[in-house]
Formats: structure tokens, sequence, C-alpha cells
């Protein structure tokens, strides 16, 4: 059956609960190791802090197999901090999982200016609400990356194969959209294929 795994180490994790929730989707959260041997079908990095997870995962022996199952093509969902963690190449921070082919950029707008908000559109999905908190952007993919989605001439959003990032917090309104995007993904068997290109 249908469940999502949601690591909820750290930041804005019930929200997206919330969201999978009003989707019918069970979820589960995933907060120490022996949490990532329960089934799940998909995952989701919340927003917050890239840093403090990162260390968290670290801390707790999470990251390899973390790795291990994103890399072996888990439908997996990272918001914001959760772009950090699967970005390849982040500047101004560390890298965490380092699985997809992007440089992201961290507080990319600035402290001050971060946050905002806008409507814009999303390559299968349509116009949608946007809100940006203290966000990285993307400022280049590699060639097996898809761009979803622009704002102001930066990469907010973007899939390669089984990994799908949006730099801002669709959880954080009410719009199922982007979310339900997810639940596909997690229901399609492309994205096991797909996987073989990351490794
Ligand atoms: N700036 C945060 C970081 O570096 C991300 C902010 C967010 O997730 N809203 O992790």
């Amino acid at each position: 059956s249908r469940v999502i795994g949601v690591l909820a180490l750290q930041g804005a994790f019930i929200e997206h609960e919330k969201m999978l929730g009003k989707l019918g989707i069970r979820t589960v959260e995933i907060q120490q190791r022996g949490d990532l041997e329960q089934h799940f079908t998909g995952l989701v990095l919340p927003g917050g802090e890239s840093t403090v997870q990162g260390k968290l995962l670290r801390d707790l022996n999470m990251l390899e197999p973390l790795r291990q199952l994103v890399a072996g093509g888990l439908p997996t969902f990272g918001t914001c901090a959760g772009l950090l963690l699967l970005a390849k190449h982040v500047e101004d921070g560390d890298t965490h999982l380092a699985l997809m082919d992007i440089t992201a950029k961290r507080n990319a707008y600035g402290r001050q200016l971060g946050s905002f908000f806008t409507h814009a559109e999303m390559t299968g999905i349509g116009t949608i609400p946007m809100t940006f908190i203290r966000a990285p952007y993307i400022e280049s993919v590699g060639k097996n990356v898809q761009i979803l989605s622009e704002v102001n001439g930066h990469i907010v959003a973007a899939q390669q194969g089984n990994m799908l990032v949006t730099s801002f917090h669709p959880e954080l309104n009410d719009d199922l959209s982007v979310h339900r995007y997810f639940v596909n993904m997690t229901e399609s068997g492309h994205s096991l294929d797909q996987a073989a290109d990351i490794l």
C-alpha cells in the first residue's frame, strides 16, 4: 500500500504530512536509522536548516543508508533545505546526500530578501502559489535534469528521475498540486529505471 516516509528530524515535516494526508496518503516519520527499514514508497525531505539536518543525519548514522535508498530509485521530494540535501554541488554550503546533478546556491536571495511569495508556472502542473523562505535556487543543472520552473530567471523546481526538488515550500500553501505530482511519481514505475542514470 501507499506510504510516504517524511524525514522528521527538523523543519517543516508536519506540514508535508498534512498535505499528503489531504491526498489520502499515509505517512511515517523517519527519525532514526531503524525507521528506514519500514515499508515506504516515497520520501519527503522537508525544508528547515540544511546544516542542522545534515549534522543530525551524520550523527544518527542515517546519511549513508538514506543515500543508498535514494540512489536505488526511491521517489524523493526535497523542498528548500531538502533540495540542498540532495544537491551534488552547493555554493556557500556543504554537500550531504550529493545525488542530484544540480548546483544549488544557499541563501541565494540574501538573508533578508530570501522570503517572498509569488505565483508561477510549473511544468506539468500549471500556475501555483510559491512561498520562498531564505530560499536557495538552482544555478545550473546537468543534462539529465529537467527544469520544471523558473522565477525571475532562476531555477526553482527541477526533476532528475526519481528526485523532485523545489526551492519554495508547497506545503505552506493549500494548493495540493505539487504533492499530487510527487504522489504520481511514487506510483509510476519509471523512477526506478531512471535511477540507473545516477549510479
Ligand atoms: N536557508 C536554509 C538552508 O540553508 C533553507 C531554508 C528553508 O528550508 N526554508 O538550509
